[in-house]
């Protein structure tokens, strides 16, 4: 009977931080923040589940966070945007990508999508017929090779699928990238779906671009974005999504089957958080540089290759040196796991395409100084 049903797998992000908690180690796997949002969004949260009714709210999301969504996307990256037609709430980024996937996806489109890339991506738009054609970034910065991305599109590609700044490796596009990406959108008449999650956790010199804010795409970018990283409130599940009404349509109507609509009383202390506390969502690019800067050089101190990264809130580390022979990156991730206290994330699980890396694991480093010492120190005694 189990050959009826669909292979979806266990994602890598359920797998580690399952092994954490069963060994007691010190969690840089999966990527959740240890320091929470702002205090003023939590009463809202709270307060306004009394203050308002508690039904259904409108499928779209409530008027107050579209219009927060809106003016949110303008001031940032400078795309104006029409609250009533060009804005969807969404149960999280993760509710939104798969309701982008069902909604603009037909049996057969091709997607091209970059790998590595976050694991959701793949199975879901896989589940909704597409075809994945991944296009592999570059090590050691994860750089695209355009002459690669150009050959990937045939008259089948229907989407490209880009995240900026990038889960797993924390690489932020550059400009030339990203026009080069739009030029092909452009001349093959592509859609584009950017996730934008981690738009404000940059830092390092480099600056988030939105694809949509290049000329010519506003009318053919979809870009997803979460409070879970913008206010650091991963449990909330609230994202948002922009783009022009024609892609949005088909992609509500996916919305509309799969979860209706969202909780009010956190969509409107989120309208709150984009609307009040841009000093919040501002201060994460520092902070987290600074936690990026000690991790990176405890790790090389240690003998691990550090990669580089300029955003989100992962490092990418080169374990070569230690894996014993035959021992693959997810081998010594659940070993180190195990025997060494210190959970990461493997990051051959992050590739679609054939003979993905397997020296290569990811430390997530948004958590507070003493667990990022003691992952340190644990290290330094196990290897
Ligand atoms: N996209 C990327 C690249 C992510 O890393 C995440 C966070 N896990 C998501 C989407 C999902 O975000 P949310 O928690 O808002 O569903
Ligand atoms: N986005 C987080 C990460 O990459 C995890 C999200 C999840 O567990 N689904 O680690």
């Amino acid at each position: 009977l189990n050959e009826l049903f669909c292979s979806l797998p266990t994602t890598i992000f359920e797998v580690m931080s399952k092994l954490a908690m069963e060994h007691n180690s010190v969690n840089l796997g999966q990527g959740f923040p240890d320091a929470e949002g702002p205090e003023t969004m939590k009463r809202i949260a709270s307060s306004t589940m009394y203050d308002f009714h508690n039904q259904y709210p409108s499928l779209l999301g409530v008027p107050e966070l579209r219009q927060a969504v809106a003016r949110h996307s303008e001031a940032n990256q400078g795309i104006p945007v029409d609250w009533a037609t060009e804005t969807l709430v969404t149960v999280g980024a993760t509710e939104g990508l798969a309701a982008c996937f069902l909604g603009l996806i037909n049996p057969g489109d091709e997607v091209i999508m970059f790998d590595p890339m976050y694991d959701s991506y793949v199975s879901m738009a896989r589940r909704a017929g597409a075809v994945i054609v991944p296009v592999r970034l570059r090590l050691p910065d994860f750089s695209v090779p355009l002459d690669e991305l150009a050959a990937a599109v045939t008259p089948r590609t229907k989407m490209i699928m880009i995240n900026s700044p990038h889960n797993p490796s924390g690489k932020v596009f550059t400009l030339t990238e990203l026009e080069a990406i739009a030029e092909l959108c452009i001349r093959h008449d592509l859609i584009a779906l950017c996730d934008e999650v981690y738009e404000h956790l940059v830092f390092g010199g480099a600056a988030h671009i939105s694809l949509r804010s290049l000329p010519d795409m506003k009318n053919r970018c979809i870009r997803l974005g979460s409070a879970g990283k913008t206010f650091s409130f991963t449990a909330w599940k609230v994202g948002w999504m922009t783009g022009p009404p024609r892609l949005l349509a088909p992609v509500i109507k996916a919305h509309q089957f799969l979860v209706f609509t969202v909780p009010s009383s956190l969509q409107r202390a989120v309208a709150h958080g984009l609307d009040n506390e841009p000093d919040f969502y501002r201060s994460l690019g520092p902070s987290l540089e600074v936690k990026r800067r000690y991790l990176a050089e405890q790790l090389a101190g240690l003998g691990f290759g550090v990669l580089p990264s300029h955003g989100a809130y992962f490092v990418i580390a080169d374990v070569s040196k230690f894996l014993r022979p035959g021992e693959d990156d997810a081998a010594f991730a659940k070993r180190l796991t195990v025997e060494g206290g210190v959970t990461t994330i493997p990051v051959s699980g992050f590739y679609v395409g054939p003979q993905p890396p397997t020296h290569l694991v990811r430390f997530c480093y948004c958590k507070e100084d003493a667990k990022l010492a003691a992952a340190v120190e644990r290290l330094g005694a196990y290897l």
